[in-house]
């Protein structure tokens, strides 16, 4: 039998877990009487945690009120860092954007400068925020961190970036707990909770940046795998003796189709003087980029076509892999690259997709465009804030209590989690 505080945190959940509930519901679904939950529901509407938000369809009688989570309750910072820049946002229990801050858009070489680049991103928002100050602050970012979320390990195309103490230093400064979690996985866990993957139960969340990643949700959940490192799609092998990728393997999808292997294609075919009307021509120091091929691609341009169109099928067939033997409720395409909607790729992607899955799974593996777009790596950085809440529901309380954030480094927890955390 399960106490009061234990009950009001099951209440909590399904609140949260439903988006909108009635009391007659949370009494049937959890099986506690009527009155009990109506007094616990008092005492969450009184510590603001929920609200009230309309009214159930009637079943003849009273129409019931129905309870959601307030979204002012609290608010967290999110923030992105990748080889392409710095941006932050400041958001509520919704998910909603309420402010946002663009740092530099090319991420700096030197960890020191990184750092600084991100601190000041942080601080003008944290300076904005006001009453509506943020309970901490995740920061999502390419490869890999420790498995307490507080050391950056390792980070891709950045061979001084190693071994970065980032949340102490985010904490030291800004004076609100600091988590990191690898970008694609923090994108996945956004899409989860306010994107196009809320109430779908397995998912991929397919991300082409810099890299090509996959951000995997079971049952419900954000799997991070056994060392937190799941998801790595653009090192899987699909030429064993293709071109050497950056990890020293052979083959990997991302040597043959990321952005910079198709730069890289498209650069050799002009210095050996192949045509392209589109005007990619590599003059002495001009460097090509994959937004120029892309939009190149798109415009007819004959050598740009070809090179994205190899690439989207490489992706494309990977993709039917990994759905033929994942069999997600749905796919969504996220990420700088894919968001930006580039006719040739994203199409090229879907096209190749759908002729080489398993027919069984053709007709029932939609493909969804993130609906987060852009933010949805910050996003899912203050989403890692959130969730860690949630799951202290004595650090929630104690907030709707007027207590500071209790958010704070919990290596005893962290440990208790680190074999295969999932959300
Ligand atoms: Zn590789």
């Amino acid at each position: 039998m399960a106490n009061r505080f234990e009950n009001k945190v099951r209440v909590l959940d399904l609140i949260r877990a439903r988006g909108q509930v009635s009391r007659p519901v949370l009494s049937e679904v959890l099986a506690i009487n009527l009155p009990t939950i109506s007094s616990l529901t008092k005492e969450l509407l009184d510590e603001r945690l929920i609200h009230a938000e309309g009214f159930d369809k009637s079943d003849g009688g009273r129409r019931p009120e129905l309870l959601a989570l307030n979204p002012g309750f609290s608010t967290a910072m999110g923030l992105e860092l990748s080889l392409s820049g710095i941006r932050g946002v400041l958001t509520d229990l919704s998910g909603k954007v309420l402010d946002r801050e663009e740092g530099p858009k090319k991420a700096p070489a030197e960890p020191e400068e990184m750092i600084d680049a991100v601190l000041a991103v942080a601080e003008s928002l944290l300076a904005r925020s006001g009453e509506r100050r943020p309970v901490g602050v995740g920061l999502g970012l390419a490869g890999l961190s420790d498995e307490t979320g507080r050391v950056w390990r390792y980070f891709p195309h950045r061979k001084t970036w190693r071994d970065v103490a980032l949340a102490e230093r985010l904490e030291q400064r800004l004076g609100i707990p600091a988590r990191l979690e690898n970008d694609v996985q923090a994108a996945t866990l956004a899409e989860l909770r306010y994107g196009q993957a809320r109430g779908l139960r397995d998912v991929l969340y397919l991300h082409i940046g810099h890299g090509i990643a996959c951000g995997i949700v079971v049952d419900g959940k954000l799997y991070t795998g056994a060392t937190r490192n799941a998801g790595e799609f653009g090192h899987t092998i699909l030429e064993p003796s293709g071109p050497i990728c950056y990890c020293g393997n052979y083959g990997c999808l991302e040597s043959l189709a990321a952005p910079a292997a198709m730069v890289e294609q498209a650069g050799q075919a002009l210095r050996k003087g192949v045509l392209s009307s589109a005007g990619l021509r590599l003059a002495e120091g001009q460097t090509l980029t994959p937004g120029a091929l892309l939009r190149a691609a798109d415009d007819g341009d004959r050598l740009a076509e070809n090179v994205v169109l190899k690439a989207a099928e490489y992706i494309g067939l990977g993709l039917a892999n990994l759905v033929n033997f994942f069999n997600p409720h749905g796919v969504i395409f996220g990420g700088e690259i894919l968001v930006r909607g580039h006719r040739v790729l994203n199409e090229g992607i879907e096209r190749t997709f759908r002729q080489r899955v398993l027919p069984v799974r053709q007709a029932h593996t939609p493909v969804l465009p993130s609906s987060l777009g852009r933010d949805a790596t910050a996003l899912g950085g203050a989403m890692v804030v959130f969730e860690e809440l949630f799951e202290r529901p004595e650090a929630l309380f104690a907030l709707a209590h007027g207590q500071p954030p209790l958010v704070e480094s919990s290596p005893a927890r962290r440990e208790e989690v680190a074999g295969g955390r999932r959300r």
